[in-house]
């Protein structure tokens, strides 16, 4: 089992299954082992490569980002066959990145920037990198790591 250091349990699971694990009467923590370690060690990678604040979940801080890490069953986003499900996925959302990538007003742009970066860094930073989504439309970075296969890097 592996724990992030930069991120808490909170940020990774949702609302729903934070509440159902307690209601069990086990702490929020037994839900780590239901990622995969090389996941989580690559996100805690990231945010340390990139030095700046990368929300995931944010319902503990009444945001609205509840399912960008874990899905658990009846999680009505997404597909059966989601990595989310497996806990071997993550949205990432970087905190001001378009000011910080000196993308002004463009956060795609920035988000694009950031993904070529990462495959730039892979074999030497994160090797656990296992899927990539491109763009989207949507300005967050999809990343899978843990998965047992070769890297893909597909279209959302
Ligand atoms: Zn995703």
């Amino acid at each position: 089992m592996y724990k992030c250091a930069n991120f808490s349990i909170e940020e990774l699971i949702s609302k729903n299954l934070f509440n159902k694990i307690k209601a069990m009467g086990l702490s929020p923590e037994y839900a780590w082992r239901l990622f995969s370690p090389d996941a989580l060690k690559l996100i805690d990678k990231i945010r340390d490569y990139y030095d700046t604040k990368i929300f995931i979940n944010t319902w503990k801080w009444d945001g609205e980002l509840n399912y960008c890490g874990y899905r658990e069953d009846g999680c009505p986003i997404g597909t059966w066959t989601s990595m989310h499900r497996r806990g071997c996925a993550f949205d990432l959302h970087f905190d001001n990145v378009d000011t910080w990538y000196k993308f002004k007003d463009d956060k795609l742009g920035a988000y694009d920037a950031i993904r070529q970066d990462m495959l730039r860094h892979k074999d030497a930073l994160f090797p656990e990198l296992t899927g990539l989504e491109a763009n989207d439309g949507i300005a967050r970075i999809h990343v899978e790591g843990g998965t047992n296969r070769r890297m893909i890097l597909f279209e959302g």
